[in-house]
């Protein structure tokens, strides 16, 4: 595997780090100076590792930042000692000092502080530069193994998050999707003043279909119609599963009229064709439809837009069924402003 690797720090610095550093194969190596450059190369391709040269202006802020950031924080972050003043510290003032200084560094947001000796330009470096290349070394062995340990997290927390907000049957958004993406409609809708509405639709008499063809049939036909209303929905119409054979879409950038205009199209296009479960079987159904829209009143929730649409679909169910009825006003809904449709 490549090791990306982000050097915060000059050419001359960069010169000074190991030479294994150097095989492609196993490195890949960049390095911005530009505090700016750095932070946006990061935002935009997060390297496994990052070495920071602690002499330039701004490296322990940028440390910092690093370990500040939720997404980012993850990367191993190495802060190479090279200022001069520094290492002269070091000789002058013993162990302690170097333990104070190590323990500040790594306060401050570095996941390793490593000295660095001014490179000999000898075939026999002496001991402590060799030491000192291989701690670098192991470092990044291990800003490697924290990089793919994160990567497979991200991953297995994606997947499950997919399975959390996903229905299996119809693989259509769940109700808990809906729980959470419901509150973000209403909230940009309202910022840009936008109409937003959304429907309930259930099928009609469904436990009669369960009760005379068994529950595999009856399954079959809900992925069928998932499928039927997937297609005849607008791109902006987002359908969830909402429980067994009841389902909400959302209607973003819908008004009020043109909610009653595509529940009633969805209607049509359930009734109009039996489904076929195979080769000997298509059943016919229908739905019943409430729709309901955005009223300045309204929680953020979406509470008691889903209540107000709940109440059409029941009254859509006690009316005759394989209807849609909803308020065609926009504002303030009244039962005289009430359309039905069979
Ligand atoms: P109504 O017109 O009043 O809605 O009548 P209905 O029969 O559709 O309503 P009811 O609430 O009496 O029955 C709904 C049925 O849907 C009962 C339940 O077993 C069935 N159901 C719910 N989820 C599933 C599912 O995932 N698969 C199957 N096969 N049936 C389901
Ligand atoms: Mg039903
Ligand atoms: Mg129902």
């Amino acid at each position: 595997m490549n090791i990306s690797i982000l050097v915060f720090g000059g050419d001359h610095f960069l010169a000074t780090l190991p030479d294994q550093l150097r095989d492609a194969s196993t490195f890949s190596i960049e390095a911005i100076a530009n505090v700016n450059q750095a932070v946006s190369r990061i935002q935009i391709k997060p390297p496994d590792v990052i070495l920071v040269q602690a002499s330039l202006h701004g490296s322990m802020e940028f440390c910092r930042w690093l370990k500040e950031q939720t997404k980012l924080s993850w990367i191993y972050c190495i802060l190479v000692e090279d200022s001069p003043e520094l290492l002269a510290g070091k000789s002058q003032f013993g162990r302690e000092w170097e333990l104070e200084m190590t323990c500040a560094a790594l306060r401050q947001g570095a996941d390793a502080y490593i000295w660095q000796q001014p490179k000999q330009k000898t075939d026999n470096p002496p001991a402590e530069e060799t030491a000192n290349e291989q701690l670098l070394l192991a470092h990044l062995s291990v800003g490697l193994r924290k990089a793919q340990k994160y990567r497979d997290l991200v991953r297995t927390n994606d997947l499950l998050t997919a399975i959390a907000l996903a229905d299996s049957l119809t693989e259509l958004k769940n109700r808990r999707a809906l729980n959470a993406d419901l509150p973000k409609y209403i909230e940009k809708a309202r910022s840009h003043g936008d109409p937003l509405s959304l429907m309930i639709l259930d099928v009609d008499y469904f436990k009669k279909v369960n009760d005379s063809y068994g529950h595999l049939v009856g399954d079959r036909l809900l992925q069928l119609l998932c499928h039927r209303l997937r297609h005849n929905l607008r791109f902006q119409d987002i359908p969830f599963r909402y429980g067994g054979e009841e389902f909400v879409v959302i209607l973003s950038n819908t008004t009020c009229d043109d909610a009653l205009a595509v529940a009633n199209r969805l209607n049509r296009v359930v009734s109009k064709q039996p489904f076929a479960i195979n080769d000997k079987l298509a059943i016919n159904v229908t739905i019943s439809i409430g729709t309901a829209c955005l009223q300045p009143e309204d929680d953020t929730r979406g509470t008691s837009l889903l209540e107000r649409a709940d109440q059409f679909l029941l009254e859509a169910k006690a009316t005759g069924r394989n209807r849609v009825i909803g308020c065609s006003r926009q504002m303030f809904p009244n039962t005289s402003d009430l359309q039905a449709v069979s």
